[in-house]
C-alpha cells in the first residue's frame, strides 16, 4: 500500500499546472520540512515539498535523531511542567539575556506540547535516553537525563520502494556496507569487538543476530539496509506519514528561482526543475527549510574563512542558493557569536576514493588513554568537553590544524579511534592509507607527526601522572555529568581519565569541522521571517537550519538544532493554518 502512494507523493514538476496553489510550499525535505509538511498534510491543507536533492532526509538523515525538548517528559525525576522552569533558568544562565530570548522561552513553553502533537498526528516516535546529560554541567539548571529524546528506529519496508528516497546515514558511522547501529547496538558491539568470549558478548550478539540477519538478506536483494536507526529513523518516520498524507506532494531535483511577492507579502514561487518551470501560488504559508549556508560558497568564505568547506560534515546540498531569493524578499540575514555548530572531525577515505568527514562526537576523544595535542605536541583543550566548544576551542587556538588525538593499543582495542572500530577492526586499512599513524614509542611517533620529540615525551608524561590520580591538573577534564558520561562507565575517580602505557602508539590528525549553521534569518516567535526593521514578511517562515539558532550560537545540550526545528515547525504551521489546525 505504501508503495503505490509513493508513485502519488512523488510527482515531477511538468505534471503541474502553471499557476497551480498550494497552502503550504515548504522548500527543503530535511527533519524542519518534514515535520511542517507533514502536519501541514494532516490538517488537510494542500502542501508540496520542494526538495533540490535527489533523496530527501539533508542533514537531518545523517544526524543521531536527537532532539532537546525540555517539558516533554520532565527531567531528573521533575515533573515536565517543572523540568520548563528549570531549563530556562539553564538557558539564562548560559545564554543571557540577548534578543532571542522571547523566542526560547516561547521554544520552552511550547516544546512538550508540540513533540506530543507530533506524536500523536505523526509516525514519528521518541524514546527519552536515560542517561543524556546537558552540556554545560556546571551552570544552575542543567539536567543529567530526560530532556534528550531520541528518535524510535523505524522499519523502513513499511516505506516500500520510497525506502530508497532517504539519504543514507554517514557512512563513517555504518559497517558491513550500510549497517548503521543505534546508540545502544554501538555499545552492544564494543563488547562483542573487544571481549568476544564474555558473557556479555554471547548476549550482545544473540541481540544482534536478527538485526544482521536482516541487514545481509537487504544487501543480497540489492537495496539499503531496511532498519533505520537515529536521523535516518526521524526522516523514514516522516516520509511514511506523508505517504499517507493524499494532500500532500514531494518534487525532487526542484529549486525555486523566484519569490513573488506583494503588498501583503510572499504570494508565489517559481520553480525550476532541468528545462521545465512553474510558477505558483501560494496561498498560507512559503517555508524555507533549506538546511543553512555550511555550503555557500560565498558566505561560507565571509563567515567560515579559516576553515574549508571539505571539513564539512553538513550535507552536500546545503548550498544556501534559497537565501538569496529570501534576502531578495526583504528577509534579513543575522549573525551569531559562533556562525556554525562546531565538532572535531576527522577525514578518513572512502573506498570509493572520496574523502569521508568523521566526526570525533562520543566514542573516543573522551575515553581513557586518549589526548589531544596541537602541532607543537601540546594539550590545550579538555578533550572531554562538548564537541562545540570543542571546535570553538581548535579554532581560537593560535597552533594551526590538525590536532593530534593521540591513544595506546589497549585505548585503541577497547574504543577504536575514529573511524576504526573497537576491536581494532579498519585499522590496517587505515593505517596503510594514512589516516592512522602508528608508531612503537612517543618519541618514533613525534617523528612520525613532524612534532617535537621532547615535548610530546613530558606531555604524555605529565598527561599520564594525572591520569593516575584521576585529576586533570591542567583542564580539569571529565569534571561534570556530561564528561564523565563520555568516559568509560564505572571507572573512578575519574571515567575519562585514563593513562597511555600500552605500545604501539597512534594518532589521528582532527580538524575544527562544522555541523550546522548557527547564524541564519531572523524569525519572530511564530517563525515569520523578519526585515531589517523587525516586521514580519507576510506568508514567510524560516525553519531549522535556516532560522537563526535560537541559542545565540552555544550548544547548551544535545539535540538543540533538531529540537527547534521541530518545534517551529509546528508553530509555522499553526499560525499559517491557524490555531486549532490540529484538532
Ligand atoms: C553528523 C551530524 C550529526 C548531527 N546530530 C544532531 C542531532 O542528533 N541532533 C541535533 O539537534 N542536531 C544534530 N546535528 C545538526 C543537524 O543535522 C541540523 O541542525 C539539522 O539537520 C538541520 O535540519 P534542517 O531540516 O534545517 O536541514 P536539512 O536536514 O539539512 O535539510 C535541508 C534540505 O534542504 C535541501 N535544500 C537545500 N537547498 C535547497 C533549495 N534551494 N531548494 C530546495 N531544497 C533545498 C537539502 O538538499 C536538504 O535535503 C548533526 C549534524 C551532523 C552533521
Amino acid at each position: 500500500m505504501a508503495g503505490t502512494r509513493q508513485h502519488e507523493l512523488v510527482a515531477r514538476l511538468d505534471t503541474l499546472e502553471e499557476g497551480d496553489a498550494f497552502d503550504v510550499i515548504v522548500l527543503g525535505a530535511g527533519a524542519a520540512g518534514l515535520t511542517a509538511g507533514a502536519l501541514a498534510a494532516g490538517a488537510g491543507a494542500r502542501v508540496l515539498i520542494v526538495e533540490a536533492a535527489g533523496l530527501v532526509g539533508g542533514t537531518s538523515a545523517l544526524t543521531a535523531g536527537t532532539l532537546w525538548a525540555p517539558g516533554r517528559y520532565g527531567s531528573d525525576g521533575l515533573s515536565p511542567a517543572e523540568d520548563r522552569v528549570r531549563a530556562g533558568r539553564y538557558l539564562e544562565q548560559l545564554i543571557g539575556a540577548d534578543d532571542l530570548a522571547a523566542l526560547r522561552e516561547t521554544f520552552l513553553d511550547e516544546a512538550g506540547a508540540a513533540i506530543e502533537l507530533i506524536e500523536r498526528t505523526t509516525a514519528a516516535r521518541f524514546v527519552q535516553r536515560s542517561h543524556h546529560p546537558d552540556y554545560v554541567g556546571d551552570v544552575d539548571g542543567a539536567a543529567i537525563q530526560g530532556r534528550a529524546i531520541e528518535a524510535v528506529d523505524f522499519d523502513g519496508r513499511l516505506l516500500g520502494p520510497a525506502l530508497a528516497l532517504i539519504r543514507p546515514p554517514l557512512k563513517e558511522f555504518t559497517v558491513l556496507g550500510g549497517f548503521a547501529p543505534n546508540r545502544d547496538e554501538t555499545a552492544a558491539y564494543s563488547v562483542i569487538a573487544t571481549d568476544p568470549l564474555s558473557a556479555g558478548s554471547f548476549r550482545a550478539a544473540l541481540q544482534a543476530a536478527p538485526r544482521m540477519i536482516r541487514h545481509v538478506g537487504d544487501r543480497v536483494r540489492g537495496r539499503r539496509s531496511s532498519h533505520l536507526t537515529m536521523g535516518n529513523a526521524l526522516v523514514g518516520r516522516l516520509l511514511y506519514t506523508l505517504l499517507s498524507r493524499p494532500t500532500a506532494t514531494v518534487l525532487l531535483h526542484t529549486e525555486a528561482t523566484e519569490l513573488v511577492t506583494g503588498d501583503s507579502g510572499v504570494t508565489g514561487v517559481r520553480l525550476r526543475s532541468g528545462t521545465v518551470g512553474r510558477t505558483l501560488t501560494v496561498r498560507s504559508a512559503l517555508i524555507s527549510a533549506t538546511g543553512g549556508f555550511n555550503r555557500d560558497g560565498a558566505r561560507r568564505a565571509e563567515l567560515l574563512g579559516t576553515t574549508p568547506e571539505r571539513w564539512s560534515a553538513v550535507a552536500d546540498g546545503n548550498r544556501g542558493r534559497a537565501h538569496r531569493l529570501l534576502e531578495g524578499a526583504g528577509a534579513a540575514f543575522v549573525r551569531q557569536g559562533s556562525d556554525a555548530f562546531w565538532a572535531p572531525v576527522s577525514l578518513p577515505a572512502r573506498r570509493d576514493g572520496s574523502q569521508g568527514v568523521y566526526p570525533h562526537f562520543a566514542l573516543d576523544r573522551g575515553k581513557p588513554g586518549f589526548l589531544v595535542v596541537d602541532s607543537g605536541g601540546r594539550r590545550y583543550l579538555d578533550e572531554s568537553q562538548a564537541y562545540h566548544t570543542f571546535g570553538e576551542t581548535m579554532i581560537a587556538h593560535d597552533v594551526v590544524p590538525p590536532a593530534f588525538l593521540i591513544a595506546d593499543a589497549a585505548a585503541v582495542r577497547r574504543y577504536g579511534i575514529g573511524a576504526v572500530r573497537p576491536g581494532g577492526w579498519g585499522l590496517r586499512r587505515r593505517l596503510r592509507e594514512g589516516y592512522v599513524v602508528q608508531a612503537g614509542d612517543p618519541a618514533r611517533l613525534a617523528d612520525a607527526l613532524g612534532v617535537d620529540n621532547d615535548v610530546l615525551r613530558q606531555t604524555i608524561e605529565r598527561f599520564n601522572a594525572d591520569a593516575e590520580r584521576g585529576l586533570d591538573t591542567q583542564f580539569c577534564r571529565g569534571e561534570t555529568p556530561y564528561q564523565r558520561n563520555l568516559g568509560a562507565r564505572g571507572r573512578e575517580p575519574n571515567p575519562s581519565l585514563g593513562p597511555l602505557r600500552t605500545p604501539p602508539y597512534y594518532a589521528v590528525r582532527l580538524y575544527p569541522g562544522d555541523i550546522g549553521s548557527a547564524s541564519g534569518f531572523a524569525t519572530d516567535e511564530r517563525a515569520r521571517a523578519l526585515d531589517a526593521g523587525g516586521r514580519p514578511i507576510g506568508r514567510l517562515y524560516i525553519l531549522g537550519s535556516d532560522m537563526r539558532s535560537i541559542m545565540g550560537g552555544r550548544y547548551p545540550g544535545p539535540g538543540i538544532t533538531l529540537g527547534p526545528a521541530v518545534v517551529f515547525a509546528h508553530l509555522a504551521v499553526r499560525h499559517a493554518l491557524g490555531e486549532d489546525y490540529a484538532s
